[in-house]
């Protein structure tokens, strides 16, 4: 159960600078997560304690996830993740005490950053709608800020939650000592989809027709997940025509058909 709930991998491999556009954020987690991991008496010389925990709030896949992985890989540090959905959908019954024991599996893989994915599913406004389980996810909620509680700030374990309904959090979980750092990841800007396209095609060939501001140029409003997913479908477009290199044309039908896709699907959670 343990296995299934939590994923732990011990340095992710995942660097910075396959990041697009975020160097804003990376900064700020930089010196509120990694930083006191590393080098913890650059605080302590000051007088100043680090945050225990940071939220990351923004629309789905726009790099929540690979940024804490960063700055694990980074820290040199253990990634431990869990979702908050999993907990109270998958264990019920179990959700507290699986709380209390990834808490300190992260402590004994220190350093280590935690990683509590969709944390509105357990911290989400307390309810009393008498639907099933939701005094069970109270308790979950309750084991979790009493975790926060009890943390030292100077023990090698930095948490990251991470939420698209940064609305539908209880207040209780951003109160000092808790997630008292707070930053949005905002979808890709015209600039930043040009760096993440051409992050993602790394590895790729790329005629000599591939045109990325234009690429950019139509995809506004689309996440670094969706414009992974066109790169990616575009290079199938090129398997599939036993094709060399990826055209404009292929970026373009990945796009159209990624659209399409989107569209049919339901927007929910945005
Ligand atoms: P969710 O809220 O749905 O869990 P997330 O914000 O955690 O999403 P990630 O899992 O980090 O999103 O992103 C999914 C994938 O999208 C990444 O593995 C990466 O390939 C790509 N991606 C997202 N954002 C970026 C970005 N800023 N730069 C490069 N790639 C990105």
């Amino acid at each position: 159960i343990r296995a299934q709930v939590m994923e732990l991998i011990n340095s992710p491999g995942i660097h910075y600078d396959m990041i697009g556009g975020l160097d804003e954020v990376i900064k700020e987690v930089i010196e509120s997560v990694e930083l006191p991991l590393t080098e913890p008496e650059l605080f302590s010389n000051i007088g100043i304690e680090p945050p225990n925990g940071v939220l990351l709030y923004g629309a789905p896949g726009t790099g929540k996830t690979l940024i804490a992985k960063a700055v694990a890989s980074s820290a040199k540090a253990t990634f431990i993740r869990m979702s908050g959905s999993d907990l109270v959908q998958k264990f019920i019954g179990e959700g507290a005490r699986l709380v209390k024991d990834v808490f300190q599996l992260a402590r004994d893989k220190s350093p280590a950053i935690l990683f509590i994915d969709e944390i509105d599913a357990v911290g989400g406004m307390r309810t009393h709608d008498g639907t099933t389980g939701s005094a069970e996810v109270n308790r979950t909620m309750l084991q979790l800020l009493a975790e926060m509680d009890g943390f030292d700030a100077t023990k090698n374990v930095k948490v990251i939650a991470a939420t698209n309904r940064i609305d539908l959090l209880d207040p209780a979980l951003l109160r000092p000592g808790r997630f008292d750092r707070v930053i949005e990841i905002p979808l890709p800007d015209m600039v930043a989809r040009v760096e993440i396209l051409n992050i993602h095609t790394r590895k790729m060939k790329l005629a000599e027709d591939m045109d990325f501001d234009k690429l950019a140029k139509i995809t506004a409003g689309l996440s670094g997940a969706d414009l992974q997913v066109i790169t990616k479908e575009a290079g199938m477009f090129v398997l599939r025509r036993r094709g060399e290199k990826v055209t404009m044309k292929d970026m373009m039908d990945a796009y159209e058909k990624v659209v399409s896709e989107e569209e049919t699907s339901t927007p929910s959670g945005m």
